[in-house]
């Protein structure tokens, strides 16, 4: 077994031996109630003996009431009183039912009362009790009680057995109460702590832990909402730093590409320069006036191109400055498309690029003429040197929806694959150098882009790999609509 699998095995088992707290209370509960139930029985058990023990506590306690009431006689018969006896004796009867026969003799063992003498049979439950009634050592009488234990013992002995099961009833709703509070007041929150620590674990900080109590699970709760607080800005903050670094690489792998390529870029233009310029300063190659003029064309083309690389460059930067000024105006798509003319039939020569320019919408836009003519030329530029052998490319303008016109240039070249669409506009970004021996520094769509915007306008773009693609700008239309004359 794999390292991994076996911790994971591990892991699991450990998972498996996982006890939660609520079920260890319950457990503990349920071993309580055992162990009552079992105390309970035990007692049932033992009640025979205990049986025994009430019966010798309720005879002294009975011995003692008839010890109080012997007593509570020597007033009458100090008094010699008979009657008042006789009545104490009733009402003392008539209060102790269960004092089934009473006697009372006098000093010399006479009977005083009752009249006739009538002893109950004794019993197992029939006690009798004797009780010599005394004062300062003088034996005043002797009072006889048979007292019928049989009520009360029954009494005592049901009553305590159902005591102990209403104790042990008691405890248990208590043992049951008790749980449901310490489940309230302790698991629940725990629970929610633990299920919150593996939210946070799993990266998602949207934690609800309620903390309105003020006792350490709710300071708990609050600590810990303000750890998960600082966990995530430190997170936020790593990932921005993160983000920030990984810019900055891009960036800077950007600017390393785009310094590596206009190096390429300015010095292909120079080597032309230089070569052709020593060629003609030595005389070789310039026979006749057609070859020297032949080789200063390419010169001054070299130069040219030298000169829109600088001009790009510097465009860029002053964009990105905000230095650059606009003479927006109201004017008519076709006119900067006949300024672009020369040049487009210049390029296109060169590319072996035959074009169309369609003209169907009349109306002026706001816009600078001389910046519209830049984003139309590096389109153009683009269509040829992104096109086929024998290619072509379309330009034309036509009114869309908001009241905008639409200027785009179509060519039938390599298209873009949808993957790239993200790099198009950006800076130095260009989408595939492998298709190169076409030149080009990555500024061109970014001027385009920042043109059109500071001159409220929109750009895009629609694109078929290997079929061609559009490139198109929108500005809004001058309020006047001025028929083109
Ligand atoms: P550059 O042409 O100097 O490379 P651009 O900003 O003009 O820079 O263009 C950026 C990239 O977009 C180009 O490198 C090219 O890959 C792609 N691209 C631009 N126009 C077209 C087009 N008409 N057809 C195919 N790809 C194009």
């Amino acid at each position: 077994m794999q390292s991994k699998e076996i911790k994971a095995h591990h892991a699991t088992k450990k998972l498996d031996r996982k006890m939660f707290i609520s079920i260890k209370l319950k457990i503990s509960a349920v071993i309580f109630t055992l162990i009552g139930v079992t105390l309970l029985s035990v007692y049932l058990f033992v009640i025979p003996n205990s049986a025994n023990e009430n019966r010798l506590w309720l005879e002294d306690v009975v011995a003692q009431e008839v010890r109080v009431r012997a007593n509570s006689l020597i007033p009458e018969l100090l008094e010699d009183n008979i009657a008042v006896t006789w009545e104490s004796l009733d009402i003392i009867k008539s209060e102790h039912p269960s004092w089934k026969h009473i006697e009372l003799f006098d000093a010399e063992g006479k009977l005083l009362y009752p009249l006739s003498v009538n002893e109950p049979l004794l019993s197992n439950y029939i006690i009798k009790l004797e009780e010599d009634i005394s004062l300062y050592s003088d034996h005043l009488a002797t009072l006889k009680v048979w007292v019928d234990l049989e009520p009360q013992l029954t009494q005592l002995n049901h009553t305590l057995p159902l005591l102990l099961v209403a104790i042990i009833i008691m405890s248990v709703i208590s043992t049951t109460l008790f749980l449901w509070w310490i489940n309230h007041v302790i698991i629940k929150p725990v629970i929610a702590l633990s299920y919150a620590t593996k939210k946070i674990h799993d990266g998602d900080f949207k934690i609800d832990i309620s903390t309105p109590r003020n006792d350490e699970i709710g300071e708990l709760a609050t600590n810990f909402k303000s750890m998960a607080g600082e966990v995530q800005r430190h997170q936020t903050e790593t990932e921005k730093a993160l983000i920030d670094a990984t810019k900055a690489n891009s960036a800077n792998e950007a600017k390393s590409e785009f310094l590596a390529t206009m190096s390429h870029e300015i010095r292909t233009p120079l080597n032309a320069i230089i070569g052709f310029a020593e060629a003609l300063e030595m005389g070789i190659g310039a026979n006749n006036k057609e070859e020297r003029n032949e080789r200063l064309k390419i010169i001054a083309d070299a130069g040219r191109q030298l000169n829109n690389l600088i001009s790009d460059v510097l465009d860029f930067s002053k964009i990105e400055a905000g230095k650059l000024k606009f003479q927006i105006e109201p004017i008519m798509p076709s006119d900067v498309f006949r300024a672009c003319l020369p040049t487009i039939r210049q390029i296109t020569e060169s590319g072996d690029i035959s074009f169309t320019g369609i003209k169907s919408a009349n109306r002026k836009i706001l816009v600078d003429h001389a910046r519209l003519e830049q984003i139309i030329l590096n389109f153009i530029s683009n269509a040829v040197k992104y096109n086929k052998p024998k290619g072509s490319l379309e330009f034309g303008c036509y009114a869309v929806p908001d009241d905008h016109i639409r200027i785009y240039v179509k060519d039938t070249g390599i298209g873009i694959a949808e993957d790239k669409a993200a790099l198009i506009f950006s800076p130095f970004d260009r989408i595939d150098l492998s298709n190169s021996g076409v030149g080009g520094i990555g500024l061109g769509l970014a001027i385009c882009k920042k043109l059109t915007e500071s001159m409220n306008g929109q750009i895009g773009y629609e694109s078929t790999l290997d079929e061609g693609s559009i490139f198109w700008v929108e500005f809004p239309a001058a309020e006047t609509a001025d028929v083109e004359s």
